[in-house]
């Protein structure tokens, strides 16, 4: 979190109290330096701050910081000595969360600065929670769809495969459900290790997809060879029983008019690919 206030001695006293609880505490003895330290420090989830401060007050400086950033990824207490009863609606009005009246006793600061962060905890419990697939930690269709729309409309190259499993209803009866849900589990974090660096999603059952933003097709395909490889190599232990299993990939590359039009493609790519074998990847514009 991090304390901003122009009085060295007030810094001092609000960090000393923070430290107590254990919470990692940065400071800014101005409103400009606060902006420069929540820049640098995009992990920041609580602003404290004084009213009265030279150049850029309290009120200011909240302003500033609901321009970049909302109430679910930052909250912040205002503070002021000042006997003003409007004080608090001012600060809630210029986007504070909460506001506390100096001198306040140590017991009610941590109360607030305990809701406050437990506040922005909760939404990113609750939006990891909407954006990713509960078995797999993968994202889902809803993040995946919601995140590229804007991307395929900027008339760039896009990059994209669909990737399903082969003959994953036989694991499924072989083995029962279980083992597939493991299956699916090893899948996808075989996925999450080799595409670290773009955006994988479980858009349904056994169906995948990887962007790779503008990345050319061959690099891409690359890549993908590698993952089919490894996983075709692999010996899945699931409740005891050793199970393998082969993955089928369409790739394309280009500029599409929608996402639905680039999924189709790439879906079209991935059934040539079922269609020709399985375990192989099509690859086309
Ligand atoms: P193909 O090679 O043509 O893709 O054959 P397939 O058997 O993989 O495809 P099909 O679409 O016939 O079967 C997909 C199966 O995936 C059917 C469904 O029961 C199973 N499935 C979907 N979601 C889950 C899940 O969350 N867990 C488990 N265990 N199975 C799932
Ligand atoms: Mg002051
Ligand atoms: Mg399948
Ligand atoms: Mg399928």
């Amino acid at each position: 979190m991090l304390v901003v206030d122009d009085s060295q001695s007030a810094l001092s006293f609000l960090r000393r109290l923070l430290v107590r609880h254990n919470y990692k505490v940065l400071t800014a003895n101005s409103g400009s330096k606060a902006l420069e330290q929540l820049k640098a420090n995009p992990d920041i989830k609580l602003v404290i701050t004084d009213k009265e401060m030279p150049n850029m007050n309290g009120l200011e400086l909240c302003n500033e910081i609901r321009a970049i950033h909302n109430k679910d990824e930052i909250s912040i207490i205002g503070i002021s000595g000042a006997d003003n009863p409007s004080l608090t609606a001012k600060f809630i009005k210029n986007g504070a969360n909460d506001f506390l009246k100096k001198p306040f006793c140590p017991e009610e600061f941590y109360c607030r600065v305990q809701q406050n962060i437990e506040y922005i905890e909760n939404i990113e419990t609750i939006t990891r929670q909407a954006n990713t697939d509960f078995l797999t930690a993968l994202y889902n269709r809803r993040y995946f769809f919601e995140s590229l729309a804007h991307l395929v409309k900027s008339k760039e190259n896009q990059t994209l495969a669909m990737l399903d499993i082969d003959f994953f209803k036989s694991i499924n009866d072989n083995y029962g459900h279980e083992v597939g849900d493991v299956v699916l589990k090893e899948v996808s974090s075989l996925l999450a290790k080799h595409f670290s660096g773009q955006l994988v999603a479980r858009l349904g059952g056994e169906e995948f997809s990887v962007h790779f933003g503008s990345m050319p097709i061959d690099e891409a395909e690359d890549l993908l060879e590698d993952l089919r490889l490894e996983l075709a190599a692999m010996s899945i232990n699931a409740n005891g029983q050793n199970v393998s299993c082969t993955i089928s990939i369409g790739l394309t590359c280009g500029v599409f008019a929608s996402l639905d039009q680039l999924i189709n493609r790439a879906d079209e790519l991935l059934y040539e690919a079922k269609d020709t074998g399985r375990n192989r990847i099509v690859a086309n514009q």
